[in-house]
């Protein structure tokens, strides 16, 4: 039984750049995987995917067509590629006998796959056929200022009550930024407190306090808390190949927590 890892994450967090190197991985432990590309806008793809999106609409041609700008272009290029998705799905079921990883790229930014309908069309019928976790990719040396990091923390929280799958956050480009500042964040509060106060991170939002924004903060972290403790999380680097072993020891977790918590789910709701 394979396992779909669909790559979701701010534009430039580096999901194109980690498809390839779970890629070349997989290549190398003779296990290729079967690989959707969603992303209608990408120019240079440093992979080859069985199934592209670009293949079936050129978002240009779309952009031109119904003379919409680029965002406007890839979210309609990829609503007429949603309404084929039942024979893309049926293919993708047809080599997931004979493969152990789907993986699939989405969009450069963010918003359009998450926030639309063709994006929850299109998970749904992948989670319902195969089981599937989403990897949140985060761009580790953006995200070292607390408000960042909680802001970015926040983006994941809402995907994964709008997904319930499986969630993994991958903490990519360790080459450039460890990410062992932010495992503490995410099992310290109080560490996580501290650097909001020495950082005044509150971005000049100050009270008599000492800042409203720090104190807001620290609030949404105690509502992050139980978001973490029920939280894959694991540093790699897409670019050097650092941290593939942890990654997909994540994605074997997921894949047990599909079968124990998001199936019987599925069936409940059949
Ligand atoms: P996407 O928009 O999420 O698909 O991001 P890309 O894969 O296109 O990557 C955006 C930029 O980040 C590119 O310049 C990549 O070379 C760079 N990048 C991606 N992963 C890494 C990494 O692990 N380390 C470093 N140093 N750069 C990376
Ligand atoms: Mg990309």
């Amino acid at each position: 039984q394979p396992v779909v890892i669909l790559c979701i994450g701010m534009a430039g967090s580096g999901k194109t750049t980690l498809m390839q190197r779970l890629n070349s991985y997989l290549h190398s432990k003779e296990t290729p995987p079967y690989i959707l590309n969603l992303d209608p806008a990408v120019s240079h793809m440093p992979y080859s995917a069985n199934i592209d999106i670009r293949d079936t609409v050129d978002y240009k041609e779309v952009m031109k067509q119904y003379n919409l700008g680029p965002n406007g272009g890839i979210l309609t290029a990829l609503n007429l590629f949603t309404t084929k998705f039942d024979q893309v799905l049926s293919f993708v079921e047809k080599r997931a006998e004979s493969v152990d990883y789907v993986l699939v790229d989405t969009p450069g930014q963010i918003e359009i796959f998450t926030w639309s309908a063709s994006g929850a069309i299109i998970t749904d019928a992948i989670a319902s056929s195969i089981p599937t976790c989403v990897a949140y990719i985060i761009d580790t040396p953006r995200t070292t200022a607390p408000a960042t990091f909680m802001s970015n923390m926040l983006y994941a929280c809402s995907i994964l009550y709008k997904t319930r799958l499986p969630f993994i956050l991958v903490f990519n480009k360790t080459d450039v930024q460890p990410h062992d500042f932010a495992l503490e964040w995410m099992t310290d509060f109080e560490a996580f407190q501290a650097a909001l106060g020495t950082r005044g991170s509150g971005g000049g939002v100050v009270d008599a306090e000492g800042g409203y924004m720090d104190s807001l903060m620290g609030s949404m972290c105690l509502v992050l808390e139980e978001f973490y403790s029920n939280l894959n999380a694991v540093g790699v680097s897409a670019m050097t190949g650092e941290g593939m072993r942890e990654f997909f020891a994540a994605v074997e977790k997921a894949r047990e927590e599909y079968e124990t918590e998001y199936k019987p789910e599925l069936e409940r709701l059949a």
